[in-house]
Formats: structure tokens, C-alpha cells, sequence
């Protein structure tokens, strides 16, 4: 399976990091070892002094597909969830300052805990509240609504270019309110009032 993850969709987030919002969704790829196995701490890697939470709607693929029309890729997943993107925000910086690939700085070990997943029945995928509390305090809110491109244009577009296959995870973009992460926080990401994951920092 595969993690691939976009980048700038909420525009407020894209404001605080100072980007530029594209004509189409950006997008990159976490390994399979970016996962992090259940009730694992998430180890701060030694490489970073800043990494960031980023808080993200999850989406589970359930068949394959390419060149998936937007209008039928409701039919492409069935299951979501809430997920952590951790980014090196320090190394990230001077990937982009370079133009280099931002893998080292956001698909090391560990880097995409995910959550629960439920069935997206008894959502409405382009109006749905999520949040990310750290040390029982809010730290991140949003609603897809305010996603720029919506997860059934996302899978639109990452299927003319990739192949999707039944597990692969694609994470949606997080909100404004990224912040670093410190040894011994303890992260907690909702869907209105139930939360589906839990990740301590070590
Ligand atoms: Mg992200």
C-alpha cells in the first residue's frame, strides 16, 4: 500500500506557511513504514528539532482504479478516518529553498499515524468538523468545507498520474494551527465528538 497525501488545501494553513494556493492539488508520497503500528508512541526523530502536528481527513481506497472519473469516485472509498501527518518543518524549509523532494522530511518512520476508520455513511464528506487537541487543549479545527479541492476531485486528479489500489490512505490536507510537537505531548484527533486517534510523543 501506499500513502500519498496533498499538500495546500486549506487555504488559511497555506497563509501561515506563506504558500502560494495551485490551479490543482499538490501531492506526495509516504511509505508504508511511515505507519505507525497501534498503540506505538511516535518517536521524534533525532534529525529535526522542529516537527510539526498536521492534523488531516483520511481516506481508505477500496478498489483499484485509474483515471477515475470525479463524478464516480465516491465509489472509490468507503472508510475514513483522521491521521497525522508529522512534518520536519526545519529540514522541509531548506528542501524548499533548494527545490529539493520533501521525503526526508516527511516520510521517515512513523511519520503518518492513523486513526480508527468508520464508515463515511453517516458523514457529509464536504461538510464535516475535525479537530486535533494536544495536552487536552485544542490546537487544530476545521471543516472540509474549507478544502480547496474536495476528496473526490483529489482522487480525480492522483488517478490520472498513479494507479490506486484497494488500502492505499490518502490524506487530504490539514487546517491552519500546525505547531511543534515536544517529548511527552499526547495528541488526540476527533470527528465531531468521537475520537479516532490517539498518539503519545516520546
Ligand atoms: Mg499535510
Amino acid at each position: 500500500m501506499k500513502i500519498i497525501c496533498i499538500g495546500r488545501n486549506y487555504s488559511d494553513h497555506a497563509k501561515e506557511l506563506g504558500n502560494a494556493i495551485g490551479k490543482t492539488p499538490l501531492f506526495f508520497l509516504k511509505p508504508d513504514t511511515a505507519l505507525l503500528a497501534k498503540r506505538m508512541p511516535f518517536f521524534l526523530p533525532d534529525f529535526s528539532n522542529e516537527v510539526h502536528h498536521e492534523v488531516e481527513l483520511v481516506v481508505k481506497i477500496n478498489r483499484v482504479g485509474k483515471h477515475i472519473e470525479e463524478q464516480f469516485a465516491h465509489k472509490y472509498y468507503s472508510e475514513i478516518s483522521l491521521g497525522v501527518d508529522f512534518t520536519a518543518r526545519d529540514v522541509q524549509q531548506v528542501c524548499k529553498e533548494k527545490g529539493h523532494p520533501w521525503e526526508i522530511a516527511k516520510a521517515f518512520d512513523g511519520s503518518a499515524p492513523v486513526g480508527r476508520f468508520i464508515s463515511k455513511q453517516q458523514f457529509d464528506l464536504n461538510n464535516l468538523s475535525f479537530s486535533l487537541y494536544k495536552n487536552d487543549e485544542q490546537v487544530q479545527t476545521g471543516n472540509t468545507k474549507e478544502m480547496i479541492f474536495s476528496v473526490d476531485q483529489i482522487i480525480a486528479y492522483i488517478s490520472k498520474f498513479i494507479t490506486l489500489k484497494k488500502g492505499d490512505l490518502i490524506f487530504t490536507g490539514t487546517p491552519s494551527g500546525v505547531a511543534k510537537v515536544e517529548k511527552n505531548d499526547h495528541l488526540k484527533a476527533f470527528i465531531d465528538q468521537e475520537c479516532l486517534l490517539d498518539v503519545k510523543v516520546r
